[in-house]
């Protein structure tokens, strides 16, 4: 299942449902917890397809940084992915949607598509962050993550070109499909 949709300065979505790790992206967000030291999961599976050199290079990461405050991101080459990083973000766990997990989800969103801007990026991938064992709500994350980046991509130049939401399931796909179909975006034949 896909979909694709255009903003009228000609950047796109695209909608996608399925694994992350098997879908081409110049950078891939992953769903990270503040020890960075994988997990289940979008993590787990991004380091098993990945492979061991992602881990290493977080080893190196780690001491530096410490814990990662939700809503932070570090950046790993992308091992085997089809990719070629790995932007491992901080979802917020959510408790109750008024100790700041709207804005550190956002920020998650907002941080990797810098991140990509500024290694001069063309396509980002996300998946549903913070929706799994952290407990976001579903349609209140991807609210947040549509929002995010529909303003990013309509903010003036940038190097991507190109936001790819991959939702793992067709529940999660629906929700996507009817938040971006209520949003007015063009929706692209190509
Ligand atoms: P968090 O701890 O941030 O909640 P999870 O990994 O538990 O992270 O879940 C985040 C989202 O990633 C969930 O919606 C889950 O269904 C989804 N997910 C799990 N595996 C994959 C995958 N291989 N590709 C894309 N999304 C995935």
């Amino acid at each position: 299942m896909e979909r694709r949709y255009r903003l009228s300065n000609g950047k796109r979505i695209r909608l996608v449902e399925g694994d992350i790790t098997r879908i081409a992206a110049d950078a891939i967000a992953n769903a990270a917890n503040s020890a960075l030291a994988g997990g289940g999961g979008v993590d787990g599976a991004i380091h098993r397809a990945g492979g061991p050199e992602i881990m290493r290079e977080l080893d190196e990461i780690r001491p530096r940084v410490g814990r990662l405050p939700a809503g932070q991101a570090v950046a790993t080459g992308a091992g085997r992915l089809p990719a070629k990083y790995v932007f491992h973000a901080v979802g917020p766990v959510y408790r109750d949607g008024r100790h700041g997990e709207p804005e550190a989800l956002a920020s998650c969103y907002r941080t990797c598509l810098e991140m990509a801007e500024e290694r001069g990026c063309r396509t980002i991938s996300f998946p549903a962050i913070s929706t799994g064992v952290y407990g976001y709500p579903p349609e209140e994350a991807a609210r947040i993550a549509i929002g995010e980046v529909r303003r990013f991509l309509e903010q003036g130049p940038s190097s991507v070109e190109e936001v790819i939401f991959v939702q793992f399931g067709e529940p999660a796909y629906r929700i996507y499909e009817r938040l971006l179909g209520e949003s007015g975006l063009e929706e692209a034949q190509d």
